[in-house]
Order: C-alpha cells, then structure tokens, then sequence
C-alpha cells in the first residue's frame, strides 16, 4: 500500500507548495503526492473545498488547520511548523487521527537569528541600520556597547530551539542558564530552574529568551512580575509564541524603561497591528515570525514526512507524534 499525501496551500506561508511536494516525491518516491486546490489564486491565506478533496486522502501535510480535516477519513495530519497550537488535539485524538509536527529541525536557524538579536543589542547595530536610512553617521558613545563574551543568558524553554540557542550562546563565552520542567541537565546549560523558579532565573540575566510552546500552562507565563523581575539593562527575546509574554506589560515596562529593549519575532496578534507602539521604539526589534526561516527547510520537512510515511505502512509508531 502506498499512502496518499495532500499538500494544504496554507504551506505557502513558508514554503511554495510545488517545491514541498518535488521534495517528498523524493522522500516518498512510491506515494501519491497532490497539492490541495485553495481555489482562486490560492496563496497563503487559502481555504481548501472538502467537496475537492474526495475520500482518498490519508494524510495532509498543512500549515493551517481546517474543520473539515476531522471528516475526511485522514489517518495521519503533518503540521509544517513546531507550534501545532491551532489544532484541537483532543477533537483528533478521539477520531483517531494522528498529528505529528515539524519540531527538531528549527535549532539552527533559530539559534542564529537569537544570537543576532543579542549580537545588535550588543553593538547597535540596529540603531546605526536607522541612521543609515536616514543619511547620519552618527557614532554612539563606547559606553553604550558590550560584548556577549561574559554577560549572561536565561533560555526559558530547552526542547531543540533553547538547545540550539544555548549552544551558540556557550560558543561566543556567554554563561548560559536555562528554565525547564525536567531536572536533566542539559550541554551547554550552566543552571537549570525550574518554571517555578523564573523570577530567580532571569533576576541576573543580560538577556532572557522565550522558547516554549504555547499551552495552558505557558500563556501569560512572561508578565509583569516577570519582567520587574530582570535586571534595567536586561533584554527580552520571545521566539516562541505571541501569548507566552504579556504584550502589554512588555509596552510598558519598555516605556518605562524598567528593561532595556525587545526583540519579538513573535506578537499577539499576529500580523502586529500598523497602530502598535512596538513598531516605533528605538529599543525594539520586530520580525515577522521569521527566527526560523532556513532555505533548507522543505527538504528538512520531507525528511519528517518520509520517515513517517514509511512508519505509517510498516505500522511504527510515528517520529514527533503529538497525538
Ligand atoms: P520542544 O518541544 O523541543 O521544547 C519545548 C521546551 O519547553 C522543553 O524544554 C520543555 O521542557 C519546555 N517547557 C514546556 N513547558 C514549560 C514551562 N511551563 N516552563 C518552562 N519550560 C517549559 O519545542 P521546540 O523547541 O521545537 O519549540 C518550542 C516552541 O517554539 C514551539 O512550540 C513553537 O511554538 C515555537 N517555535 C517558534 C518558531 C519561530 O519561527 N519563531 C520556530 C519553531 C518553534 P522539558 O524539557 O522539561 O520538557
């Protein structure tokens, strides 16, 4: 038996459909690969008519989630991201549908983009990229610039992005702590805390990042008390996802200075609305959920989906089951 894998347009928020299914008809080269009709032009906001899809489906590789993927017959949904946030795992658990999702592969490109956050903020460079846009050669006073060699990170969250960012923070000499709920300790981790024990863990650190899934227990984790909690020249950096921090208490603890600045490559909501304040403080940083962006990522995918598709006819459990 050969599995039957539709590509969901909704990809397209990260990668072009066609380049996804070229890359699993390599990983898969015996399965039936076709990409979802989203009607009209398609595109990264499309929906896709159940009427299109017909009933042989067994599994859709999708960024988005859609109702109609509980009636559909599937045995199997791949998320094209970690966070599978927008899914409603119990509603597909009690189908017996399976969800698996793309964590794992995210370290590298997201620890880069982390240490440039830090590397900016260390040096400027995001304020002398303004004034180039604005013609001025404009040299900051030496006291305004630091090195990261030495100064100290707090990772909250240590699954593969936290790793990936505590290894190349240990890299450049930084003392690296972490937040996580297992005691193990972790390489390149000097300090584990627990999340009970967040404000202790980021009170002495040059930078926090904020690299946990989103759930119950992490929405709001990152709120006032927490962010009084860092230290006046202390960074934040959320790649995780927009509700993990308090958007509004990070406004105002900007405004009033009580940390330093941000780098957000994740809001609530998302887009960030044109009327944000974000978007206008020098100490501040905003990309478009971005920190991940890696041209190797469709191969990367199909990578996870081959393997899968393979477990799936030898009825192996499946790699990075979420339900
Ligand atoms: P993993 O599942 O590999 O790791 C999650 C980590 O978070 C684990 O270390 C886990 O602890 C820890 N954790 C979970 N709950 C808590 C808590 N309440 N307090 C402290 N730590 C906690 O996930 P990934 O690293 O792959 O991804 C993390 C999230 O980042 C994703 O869910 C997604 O939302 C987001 N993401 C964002 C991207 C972007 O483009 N900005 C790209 C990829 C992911 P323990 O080790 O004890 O289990």
């Amino acid at each position: 038996m050969s599995v039957t894998i539709g590509i969901h347009p909704s990809v397209a928020r990260i990668v072009p459909p066609e380049r996804l299914e070229s890359e699993l008809s390599d990983a898969v080269p015996d399965a039936a690969i076709r990409v979802l009709d989203g009607g009209g032009d398609g595109g990264r906001d499309a929906t896709v008519d159940p009427a299109s899809v017909g009933d042989s489906l067994d599994v859709v590789a999708s960024f988005g989630y859609e109702e109609w993927f509980l009636d559909a017959g599937l045995e199997w949904i791949h998320v094209v991201r970690a966070g599978h946030d927008e899914f409603p795992v119990d509603a597909l658990r009690e189908r017996g549908i399976a969800l698996t999702n793309s964590s794992g592969i995210h370290g590298a490109p997201v620890g880069e983009t982390v240490l440039g956050y830090m590397l900016q903020f260390a040096h400027g460079l995001h304020r002398y990229r303004t004034d180039q846009a604005d013609r001025e050669w404009n040299p900051r006073p030496w006291s305004e610039s630091f090195t990261l060699e030495g100064e100290r990170v707090c990772v909250v969250g240590l699954g593969t992005l936290g790793r990936g960012i505590a290894r190349r923070a240990d890299a450049l000499g930084m003392s690296v702590a972490g937040v996580r709920r297992t005691p193990a300790p972790v390489d390149h981790v000097e300090e584990r805390y627990s999340p009970e024990n967040l404000r202790e863990a980021v009170a002495d650190a040059r930078f926090v990042v904020l690299a946990v899934p989103l759930n119950p227990a992490t929405e709001g984790l990152f709120g006032a008390e927490e962010l009084a909690a860092m230290p006046e020249d202390a960074y934040l950096v959320n790649v995780a996802r927009g509700p993990v921090a308090d958007q509004s208490a990070v406004v105002d603890a900007l405004r009033s200075e009580s940390i330093a600045g941000a780098a957000l490559d994740v809001t609530d909501p998302e887009p960030l609305p044109e009327d944000s304040p974000l978007w206008g403080m020098e100490n501040v940083v905003v990309t478009p959920h971005a920190s991940a962006a890696d041209e190797a990522f469709p191969e990367r995918v199909a990578d996870i989906v081959g393997e899968n598709a393979r477990r799936l006819e030898t009825g192996e459990s499946l790699a990075n089951q979420v339900v």
